[in-house]
């Protein structure tokens, strides 16, 4: 099942989707998780007939979050190779097998067809990193690495959009990583039934239709359930978390000379069985 926010004779809403047609479910997604209290979205959420998927215009599945996104930094051990050439991964030596998190301020999360503000007169290394966001359905508080999967509402498809001159100027993440629309995340949520524990999707993302990024989940250094057992050891993760899980090799910065973003430029991200997101750089 899918489970979307979108636009429809002009209203906005949060519903499921069978993949042809939608049902509202709600006012929004915040208030659909917290209705379905841990359980999966079921078949009587798609009584009456609904309306046809194309006729809807999607939005981000959680425009607004109720608090920041968790990120994971470093998680593919390729990428951290890629880091390594700029510095950027000393945190990651330091800390070997300790996963790196970070926190991305996002008061609002661009969707589908969105645009990224480049924010180029503060910004000069504008980047991209395709990720798996990972949805808690649950509030999550000391839960075992065994019981992690119940917790997971879905997935989606996340843009860890990066201004890495500012990443790398501060002395932390926060900044660089939060810039407005710098979030994007879609085009929907699936949920978790439609895949295995811990999912192993192919994960790309093209530039200008030139593909950048190509790999698996299945490549992740730390997986959904030890993120899940390790924060919720101390920290409540409400119903709604979003957590990213990481980006694969072939970011940006990654290239010589590096392959920045710049005005015009079309990115796509896309996991198998879930979607592609694409947004265009103003
Ligand atoms: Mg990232």
């Amino acid at each position: 099942m899918k489970l979307l926010t979108c636009e429809y004779a002009g209203r906005a809403f949060a519903g499921v989707s069978d993949g042809s047609r939608v049902w509202e479910a709600a006012p929004d997604m915040l208030s659909l998780i917290a209705a379905l209290d841990g359980a999966l979205p079921g078949a009587s959420l798609c009584a009456g007939e609904g309306v046809p998927l194309e006729a809807v215009k999607l939005l981000s599945p959680i425009p607004e979050p109720a608090q920041d996104v968790v990120c994971l930094g470093m998680n593919y051990a390729e990428h951290s190779v890629e880091a390594e050439r700029w510095g950027g991964d000393a945190e990651f030596k330091k800390n070997a097998g300790k996963a790196v998190y970070f926190s991305k301020r996002a008061s609002r999360i661009i969707g589908p067809g969105d645009f990224i503000d480049g924010h180029f007169d503060i910004v000069d290394s504008l980047d991209y990193e395709a990720e798996l966001a990972v949805i808690l359905g649950r509030d999550a508080y000391k839960v075992s690495e065994a019981e992690a999967e119940r917790y997971v509402l879905g997935y989606s498809v996340f843009n860890d959009v990066s201004a890495r001159n500012l990443q790398t100027a501060h002395k932390q993440f926060y900044f660089g990583k939060s810039l407005d629309t710098h979030t994007a995340m879609g085009p929907w949520i699936v949920t978790r039934d439609e895949f295995g524990w811990e999912p192993q999707l192919g994960i790309r993302c093209y530039v200008n239709g030139e593909k950048r990024q190509d790999s698996n989940t299945r490549y992740e250094i730390y997986g959904a359930a030890h993120v899940i057992a390790e924060l919720s050891a101390g920290i409540t993760l409400k119903a709604g978390t979003i957590i990213a899980m990481g980006t694969p090799a072939g970011v940006g910065m990654g290239f010589t000379p590096p392959k920045y973003l710049k005005s015009g430029d079309v990115v796509r991200c896309e996991i198998d069985g879930i979607g592609a997101l694409e947004n265009t750089v103003e």
